[in-house]
Parts: C-alpha cells; sequence; structure tokens
C-alpha cells in the first residue's frame, strides 16, 4: 500500500501555488486593488495538517496524514471537497482552496475556498479501511468545520458513501443530526438530486456554451476525454446523449482513441469505481497520445499539469473545457491562447459540483428538498449566467479565459475583505 507520511512539496504542486498567485495578483491589479488585498488573499488563512492512527485489515496500525485548508472566511463559511490520494501534499491542498474560493465567486455562491486532501491509495484499501480512514479525518479536523464553518465535499477518489461516514461521524461528535456539515451525501442522508452527476452537467453546459460562442455544432463535434472518473464517464454520455463522438477517453493507466466514435454505454458499462477501463482493452495507447489524436474539443477531467509546454502545440482541439482542476499549466495557457483556441478555465468549467453542493446545503438548512428538475433548471441558469460573465470580462478586459474567471471570481471578496476592514 502506498501511503507518503512525508509531507513531500512536489515541483509541480509549487508550480500550481506559483501560477495561481500569478493569476491572482494579475486579476487584482487589472480590478484596480492596492497590494495589501494581495498581500491577504494570496495565501489561505488557515492550514490545518493532522496525523492519525488507523487500524488496517492486518491487524496493524497504520498512521496517515491529512490536510484541510481554509482560504478565506469573509463572505461566508469556507466549502470544498476532500481528496484521498497518494499525490495529496500541502502546497496543492492550498492552491485547490483557493480555486474554490474562485467558483463560488464566479458562481456568487456565498462561501469562501476549502479543500482537503489525505495521503492514501483508496484503490489499495479494503472498505473497512477507507471507513477507518474517514472517521478518523473527521475527528481530527471536527474543531474547525461545521455546517457554518467550513462544509466538505467529494473531490478525487471520494464519493457519497465517505461523505455518509463523515457526516455519521460528526453528527456523534456534534451531538445533534448535522446534515448541512458535509455535501454530496446520499440522498438518504439529506444529499440532494443532481449532485452526482453536477460536475459533469456544468461541464456540458460549459461545452454547449463555448462551442455556441465558436458556431460549432456539437451534433457529430469530435470530443475526447481524459479522465474517466466521477466527472469523465458522466460527461461521455451527456455528449455522446447529445449527438457529439466520444473518440477518445483515458484513465490512470492508458487511453482508447476510435476516429469513428466509442461505444459510450459500453465503456461506462465495463468502468470501475475509480473509472478504470482501459485494461479491458487489449492495445490502449499513452494518455500523451491521446492529446495529440484529432478532435474538435478536448476535455481533461483527470489531473493537475496534464497540459505542458511539451504537448500544448500538439493539441488539434479548437474548444477545451477543463473539468479538472489544473490540467493547463500557465505556459500552456499562453501557447494555447495565442493559437486562438478558447479555453474555459476550471474554475468556471468545474464549478457546478459545488453548485450543487451549495443547493443542498440550502435544502438541509430549510429543511425542505427540491425536485431534480429545480435543481437541474437552477444549476442550467446559474452556469449559463456564470460562462457569460466570464467570457464578457474576458471581452472587455482583452485577457484570456482564465485571468478574467479569476477576476470575476474574486471581486466580491477583494470587497468583502475591505468592508470588514481588514485591510
Ligand atoms: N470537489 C469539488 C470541486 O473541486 C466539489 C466541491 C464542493 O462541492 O464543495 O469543485
Amino acid at each position: 500500500m502506498v501511503n507518503k507520511t512525508e509531507n513531500e512539496q512536489t515541483g509541480e504542486s509549487v508550480d500550481l501555488m506559483d501560477s495561481t498567485q500569478v493569476t491572482i495578483k494579475e486579476a487584482l491589479d487589472n480590478l484596480g486593488y492596492p497590494d495589501e488585498v494581495y498581500q491577504l488573499l494570496k495565501e489561505p488563512m488557515r492550514t490545518l495538517t493532522v496525523r492519525f492512527p488507523v487500524r488496517m485489515d492486518d491487524g496493524k496500525v497504520q498512521i496517515f496524514t491529512g490536510y484541510r485548508v481554509q482560504h478565506s472566511d469573509a463572505v461566508g463559511p469556507t466549502k470544498g471537497g476532500v481528496r484521498f490520494h497518494p499525490d495529496v501534499n500541502e502546497t496543492e491542498v492550498k492552491a485547490l482552496a483557493i480555486w474554490m474560493s474562485m467558483k463560488s465567486g464566479i458562481l456568487d455562491i456565498p462561501y469562501g475556498g476549502g479543500k482537503g486532501g489525505i495521503i492514501c491509495d483508496p484503490r489499495e484499501m479494503s472498505f473497512r479501511e477507507i471507513e477507518g480512514i474517514s472517521r478518523e479525518y473527521v475527528r481530527a479536523i471536527s474543531q474547525i468545520v461545521g455546517p457554518t464553518k467550513d462544509i466538505p465535499a467529494p473531490d478525487v477518489f471520494t464519493n457519497s458513501q465517505i461523505m455518509a461516514w463523515m457526516v455519521d461521524e460528526y453528527s456523534k461528535i456534534s451531538e445533534f443530526d448535522s446534515p448541512g456539515f458535509i455535501t454530496g451525501k446520499p440522498i438518504a442522508l439529506g444529499g440532494s438530486q443532481g449532485r452526482d452527476t453536477a460536475t459533469a452537467k456544468g461541464v456540458t453546459i460549459c461545452v454547449e456554451e463555448a462551442a455556441r460562442k465558436r458556431g460549432m455544432d456539437l451534433h457529430g463535434a469530435k470530443i475526447i476525454v481524459q479522465g474517466f472518473g466521477n466527472a469523465g464517464s458522466y460527461l461521455s454520455k451527456f455528449m455522446h446523449d447529445e449527438g457529439a463522438k466520444v473518440v477518445g477517453i483515458s484513465d490512470a493507466y492508458g487511453a482508447i482513441y476510435d476516429a469513428n466514435g466509442l461505444d459510450v454505454d459500453y465503456l461506462l458499462e465495463k468502468r470501475d469505481s475509480f473509472g478504470t477501463v482501459t485494461n479491458q482493452f487489449d492495445n490502449p495507447i499513452s494518455n500523451k497520445e491521446l492529446f495529440s489524436q484529432d478532435c474538435d474539443i478536448l476535455i481533461p477531467a483527470a489531473i493537475a499539469n496534464q497540459i505542458t509546454e511539451e504537448n500544448a502545440r500538439d493539441i488539434k482541439a479548437s474548444i477545451i473545457v477543463e473539468a479538472a482542476n489544473g490540467p493547463t499549466t500557465r505556459e500552456a495557457t499562453k501557447i494555447l491562447t495565442d493559437r486562438g483556441v478558447l479555453l474555459v478555465p476550471d474554475v468556471l468549467a468545474s464549478s457546478g459540483g459545488v453548485t450543487v453542493s451549495y443547493f443542498e446545503w440550502v435544502q438541509n438548512n430549510q429543511g425542505y428538498y427540491w425536485s431534480a428538475e429545480n435543481v437541474a433548471n437552477m444549476l442550467q441558469s446559474n452556469l449559463v449566467n456564470a460562462f457569460n460573465k466570464v467570457y464578457d470580462a474576458s471581452e472587455t478586459h482583452k485577457v484570456n479565459m482564465r485571468l478574467a474567471a479569476f477576476m470575476v471570481g474574486i471581486r466580491r471578496l477583494a470587497e468583502a475583505v475591505r468592508f470588514r476592514g481588514w485591510v
């Protein structure tokens, strides 16, 4: 089992944080805010590192390291997912927390950004071991989270079952039923209709809007989706149902490509719960090769730093929609924008998840539950609105969509810290 107990700061995560800070600085400068606002917002307000023991199935105790990071609570409680992954590290969780602030700002949701992570590999653990990790993590962070403080949710390799164990543990600690402590719960525990497909739906809405701007007909459009987890698998299905041709998909181990279109329903049936499916095929190509294949739209839906200076020039797509967090480096963003590619950034494209998480939390607070149709309509109108706000800002300020998204995303937070008199 892979379990790094050291806080490994990989070069890649340092880059993620650097490029996040550079973009925040540019956004605040363009909006005319003084440097002290940047000094406050360039780092999260709180970073908690926890180490906790879990008894594994072999009877031995293993110590795990986890983080919970809160960027800013100036506009409301902090909010963001918890990932279980062997590559989790403090710097990456910090950058991810800041991006959650941007997502909430863009969607006008009254939250600041938060994020959590545990260094572990759930692919190599039993159900019982994952439950142990989930419960111990909640005990370790319980003092700084809560329905009006900081609200976790699913992220990479975490799901509604894990949210169920976490809310159960939190309700025991707090001694009252607290469904609003976490989102992405099963419906039976106060989850929302449409939360499981929300990230993919949000990406699909952004693909539709981007295609409209570029006058591209989605019917028959060739689409490559990198990653076949929660977001990648559902959105392949949605695109397929709209008549688009999903020509390539991948997982952590390889990729498959067919210019005539893949059988998406078959792939969905064959994938395991971690999104692995290419092992069922004889000659998978590499993720690297997938990026240079012919397509109209590319959707990176896996992990960070996938589109780099090395492969940005090989990409054939004229539209890229980032379903993953941080898939494109700063240098690659520049290369692609210069080439005229419409790049819809992660903080906008992947915000469907937190949008429906917000609906879930509102329903928990009200104790009144919405229909699937109501959730879908609200998500659609909020996302279309957000896309156009960012698109218009990019046209007005003559900046790329990523910088425009950060400008839209940080404005309310910057205003809030000024009104509060913090800087
Ligand atoms: N983990 C998701 C994200 O990165 C969802 C967060 C949430 O629902 O709070 O946007």
